[in-house]
């Protein structure tokens, strides 16, 4: 996305309204970021701090950990970031040109957010997607998908819910 220009900022939030191709975020490597960002906050400039507010969301495609089967969901997450007038303070340890993580740096006349909403997206994703809150997910004995037939093997109430759960217990049943 567009840099924004600090020099058009003040007091009074100014709204930055985005919507773009999730590779341009740097999202492009990411499983799953198939559609369109948007991003919708106000900035503000109070002396050498600049505060970015509001909110981003993109359409994901995503598998569930459950089935394995492919969804599609919308992510929505709040966005609060302040940045500090720059350059960044160069780090004892900062061998990898990452910076101090913990802060956000600007220096004007341009003020860069990709990389905070591509984070805060990243955050928002879910790490263990699923497809449906009712999702049976797959039978542990012979994997097939308990959503789509009934496979005949009983379902114990201690049955592993998450793919990875199904699989351990097949590694089980293999050496036991
Ligand atoms: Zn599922
Ligand atoms: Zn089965």
């Amino acid at each position: 996305m567009e840099r924004v220009d600090v020099r058009g900022l003040g007091t009074d939030p100014v709204s930055i309204r985005w919507t773009g191709p999730a590779d341009l975020l740097g999202l492009g490597e990411e499983p799953g970021f198939a559609f369109p960002v948007t991003v919708d906050v106000r900035a503000r400039r109070l002396g050498t701090r600049v505060l970015v507010e509001g909110r981003t969301g993109a359409r994901v495609r995503l598998i569930c950990s459950r089935c394995l089967e492919e969804f599609e969901e919308t992510i929505d997450s709040e966005v609060a970031v302040e940045f500090r007038e720059g350059p960044p303070p160069a780090s004892v340890e900062d061998t990898d040109g990452e910076g101090d993580a913990e802060a956000n740096w600007f220096e004007p006349p341009f003020l860069d957010l990709a990389d905070d909403i591509r984070q805060v997206l990243l955050v928002a994703s879910p790490s263990y997607p699923v497809c449906r809150e009712s999702c049976r997910g797959l039978c542990p004995v012979c994997g097939a998908n308990r959503n789509e037939a009934a496979c005949g093997h009983p379902v114990a109430p201690e049955a592993p819910r998450t793919v990875l759960g199904a699989l351990m217990n097949k590694e089980q049943m293999r050496h036991g």
